[in-house]
């Protein structure tokens, strides 16, 4: 049991109203923060008030971005309490992506319980209404004064938490996506199997360019052929091409998500037939216009699925599914969904109980 000192804050904010919540801007009373510093490793962990951080502008993060970040949430049940979804998985996600960017490796078990500790001392601002959760921002940025081109010798660990209204306050509605075929998101040898914001700077352009069509997000191809499918938007990516569920194999400028790697074992335990493997634009156009594209959607935490309706790529354009929501879709989304709040059983042990 790891024990971490609390801060409290002198005064609380008040809640805000779920159903008016704009994503990602609306903080909690508290974080957590932890300094790493060479040859001392990472000490002296506790719970703060939520409040600026004192940085040198010459601080490396600033300069050369080495920083990563996870994505998490933590979900109201309906006996009152508050669960995490898989949240070990976050925290060795976020090992691997500080190995690409050599950032010290966090102690896992240690950085499990700070924020499980940080959801508890927050843990009346994870609001109750149905499709709501407090999303938990755990990252790590270099913080040593210097403009030299190599790894930082000091590092903030931090983790916020911000609540999050309903994803789909009008029900699930299927959108346009458009394949990006100029910018390229991730290469093999890079960091896209990290999330470190970089890779996320790198491709506000092209999705800033499917908005100007009229799409909602970007269906990614390899950065080396740009004929492989890789991810839509910050998503994971799925199709059901004639009764196989198809998903890009993990090449390394995919990443590798949780709610991907829960929908392919929802899936196989289902017994129903799964492919991680390349697929190309050309093959996924094809299919579609073959009548066998049967569903696509995009996987991930902040939306569970998001099922694609259509798809532009080039001047060729298809509709899924009439544009409406596959049933395969809909069944994963209900049942992850029902694991996440607790609404049905989890025979996967996927949940940890925090209150
Ligand atoms: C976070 C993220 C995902 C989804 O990962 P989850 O663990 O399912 O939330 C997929 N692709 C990218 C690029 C991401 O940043």
């Amino acid at each position: 049991m790891y024990e971490f000192p609390i801060q409290r804050a002198q005064t609380l904010k008040d809640k805000p109203d779920p159903q008016t919540l704009v994503f990602g801007k609306t903080f909690t009373d508290h974080m957590f923060l932890m300094r790493y510093d060479a040859g001392q490793g990472w000490h002296d962990g506790q719970i703060l008030p939520y409040a600026p951080l004192p940085l040198e502008p010459s601080a490396m993060v600033f300069h050369y971005a080495q920083e990563v970040f996870e994505g998490m949430k933590a979900y109201r049940t309906p006996d009152g309490g508050v669960q995490l979804f898989r949240p070990m998985e976050n925290v060795k996600r976020l090992n691997s992506s500080c190995q690409r960017l050599c950032i010290p490796a966090l102690p896992e078990e240690l950085t499990l319980e700070a924020i499980k500790a940080l959801v508890k001392v927050e843990a009346d601002w994870v609001p109750s209404q149905p499709g709501t959760s407090l999303y938990i921002r755990p990252f790590v940025i270099a913080t040593d004064p210097s403009l030299g081109v190599h790894a930082s010798h000091s590092y903030l660990f931090c983790v916020i938490c911000c609540p999050v209204g309903a994803y789909y306050k009008e029900g699930i509605n299927p959108v346009r996506i458009y394949v990006e075929s100029e910018d390229v998101r991730a290469v093999r040898g890079g960091t896209g199997y990290t999330k470190c914001g970089g890779n996320y700077a790198a491709s506000i352009r092209a999705g800033e360019r499917a908005e100007e069509r009229g799409y909602a997000q970007v269906l990614w191809l390899d950065g080396v052929e740009r004929r492989y499918i890789e991810e839509v938007g910050s998503m994971n990516v799925l199709f059901k091409v004639d009764g196989t569920v198809i998903t890009p194999t993990l090449t390394g400028s995919v990443l590798p998500g949780i709610t991907r790697k829960s929908c392919l074992e929802l899936l196989r335990h289902w017994e129903i037939p799964v492919e991680e493997r390349l697929i190309t634009a050309q093959e996924l156009f094809d299919a579609a216009d073959a009548g066998k594209l049967e569903e696509a959607f995009g996987s991930g935490t902040a939306a569970v699925v998001s099922p694609i309706g259509e798809m532009g790529w080039g001047d060729r354009q298809t509709v899924v599914n009439g544009g409406k929501i596959g049933a395969l879709t809909q069944r994963l989304y209900d049942t992850l969904t029902g694991i996440q709040w607790g609404t049905q059983s989890d025979p996967f042990g996927w949940t940890v109980k925090v209150v």
